[in-house]
């Protein structure tokens, strides 16, 4: 009998054009095995995929989506903003509108830039901070991602405060020799990493709340110790909120653990669904990029004229008052909702989230780095997910990503994912 899921049947089409049959590596379900849904349409909370099958959408294109799908005001203000023109290559009165709401809202930042991508966003703060300072090691930790620049593509080396090595082919050891890797919220690691390398260090790139390790916090005196050690080793310390932006709350990462960065990198919820992202910081720091100052950074679609349009659409959305009070509570409403259907399971289980975005572990204990993330048992999130997946809800398709909560989704979508989520932990013992 031939195979007539449509999903499938595009799957095989896609695999044949493009590699992977995806444009995105973790959109091929490679870890979770099974097939991709191939998304036909999606409004609120919900997407159809091409056999029309309905899934509750806790991925929301891994962020942008806060609105959920479709938002009415974000769908006006593109369609206007299209029959304006797609896009011109010179400034518009828009990207000003940007700009400043984003500068209201993020304390920290004092000038913008707008680019098109989180990874174009996190490449860009990196030159600007080895370029500000005129030092070239940067430090990131294991488990945070910051877009897939080559220097930034790093696994932590084998010793202590050892540099790190390519994550991935293509990125010769030369181009990553002056990239640090140290252990997520370990303070000895990153105390012996500035005694040995600090007059050399430009800067320091953090996910404060990490979403690329499934979900670890930085706990408060690790995040505090990263901005002293900067502060005193005249390196900029740079927060990538390209996730928790507009995400976590109105302040992002910085606003929940009170801590100023010198850059922020922002991208997704910014854009509101559509290619945008940002990077900002001081007034004289960020004169320092072409073409007042001698670092470079460019893009023919920066500030698209339509995504612009999308991304203030959802900002003012988001800003409105009591937005992440409600969205909290949903995103709350969830876990707490998941943890004890799993208790009553005898599954262990732990959760954690901040604004409208989350994470679980099949884990007595919510891990604190990379290693106890990636020591967790897969198996049983394999069939976490396909059961989820069969009962119409769509989590990530791997245990190492966050999850998202849109203010779309109604009380009765997080109880039936409760409850599908009850019946997949009945069938685990
Ligand atoms: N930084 C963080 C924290 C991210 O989560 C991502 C993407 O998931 C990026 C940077 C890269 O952004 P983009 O995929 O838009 O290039």
């Amino acid at each position: 009998m031939p195979n007539t899921d449509p999903n499938d049947i595009l799957f095989e089409r896609a695999r044949a054009v493009i590699p992977g049959g995806v444009n995105s590596p973790v959109r091929a379900f490679r870890a979770v095995g099974g097939t991709p849904r191939f998304v036909k349409r999606a409004q609120g909370a919900y997407f159809w995929d091409a056999a029309d099958q309905r899934y509750i959408d806790y991925i929301g294109s891994w962020g942008p989506m806060i609105l959920g799908h479709g938002h009415p005001a974000v769908v006006e203000a593109v369609q206007r903003a299209v029959t304006e023109g797609f896009s011109f290559g010179a400034p518009t009165e828009r990207e000003i509108e940007l700009a400043e709401a984003i500068l209201a809202l993020v304390p920290s930042m004092e000038m913008v830039r707008l680019v098109s991508s989180g990874t174009e966003a996190a490449m860009s703060a990196l030159r600007l901070a080895r370029g500000a300072t005129g030092r070239k090691y940067i430090i990131k930790f294991e488990g945070c991602y910051h877009g897939h620049a080559d220097a930034l593509l790093v696994k932590a080396g084998s010793g202590l405060a050892t540099f790190g090595n390519p994550t991935s082919a293509g990125v010769p050891p030369e181009v990553v020799q002056h990239t640090l890797v140290l252990e997520y919220n370990n303070t000895a690691q990153l105390e012996e990493a500035f005694t040995l390398h600090g007059h050399e260090i430009a800067g320091l790139m953090i996910e404060a709340i990490a979403g690329n390790m499934n979900f670890v916090r930085a706990s408060g005196p690790f995040a505090q110790r990263c901005r002293e050690l900067c502060t005193q080793h005249g390196a900029l310390l740079v927060f990538d909120e390209v996730m928790t932006g507009f995400r976590v709350g109105l302040h992002g990462a910085q606003g929940v653990l009170g801590i100023r960065p010198d850059l922020t990198v922002l991208g997704k919820v910014i854009g509101g669904g559509m290619p945008l992202a940002a990077f900002g910081g001081p007034r004289d720091i960020m004169e320092q990029l072409a073409p007042l100052g001698p670092v470079y950074q460019a893009g023919t679609l920066s500030g698209n004229p339509v995504a612009t349009a999308c991304g203030l659409a959802t900002l003012k959305e988001v800003a409105k008052p009591g937005f992440f009070d409600a969205l909290s509570r949903k995103t709350r409403t969830l876990i707490d909702g998941l943890k004890a259907a799993a208790q009553a399971e005898g599954v262990p289980f732990s959760a954690d989230s901040e604004g409208g975005m989350f994470g679980f572990f099949l884990l007595a204990q919510l891990p604190q780095n990379y290693t106890q993330v990636m020591a967790t048992e897969s198996a049983r999130f394999n069939t976490l997910f396909h059961g989820l997946l069969a009962r119409g809800v769509y989590i990530a398709p791997a245990l190492y990503e966050a999850g998202f909560v849109s203010a779309a989704h109604s009380d009765e979508d997080l109880s039936a994912t409760i409850e599908a989520a009850r019946e997949v932990f009945k069938g685990f013992q």
